[in-house]
């Protein structure tokens, strides 16, 4: 029986394979870290790791509220916009 190993990636390109800690982790890579505490703390890590935050939840929303609005509207404009009859 082994012992989890950590799976980061080292400057050789390998895994590291060293025994992990609780977070997944060996001892160089992180497994002695806590994670941020404090709310600066998470949004110094948010702005550090966000590249521009076009699939953030609040951009996909808005985004899917917008086509559903002009949907409405082309769907409005189409059922009372027919074209007249030729004569
Ligand atoms: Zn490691």
């Amino acid at each position: 029986m082994t012992a989890p190993r950590c799976e980061a990636k080292t400057r050789r390109g390998t895994l590291c394979q060293c025994p992990a800690m609780a977070n997944g982790r060996c001892r160089l890579h992180g497994g002695l870290s806590t994670g941020p505490k404090t709310w600066e703390g998470i949004e110094r890590i948010q702005a550090a790791t966000t590249i521009h935050g076009r699939y953030r939840k609040m951009a996909i929303a808005s985004r899917r509220r917008v086509r559903g609005q002009v949907r409405w509207a082309l769907a409005v404009l189409r059922a009372t916009h027919k074209k007249p009859p030729r004569v």
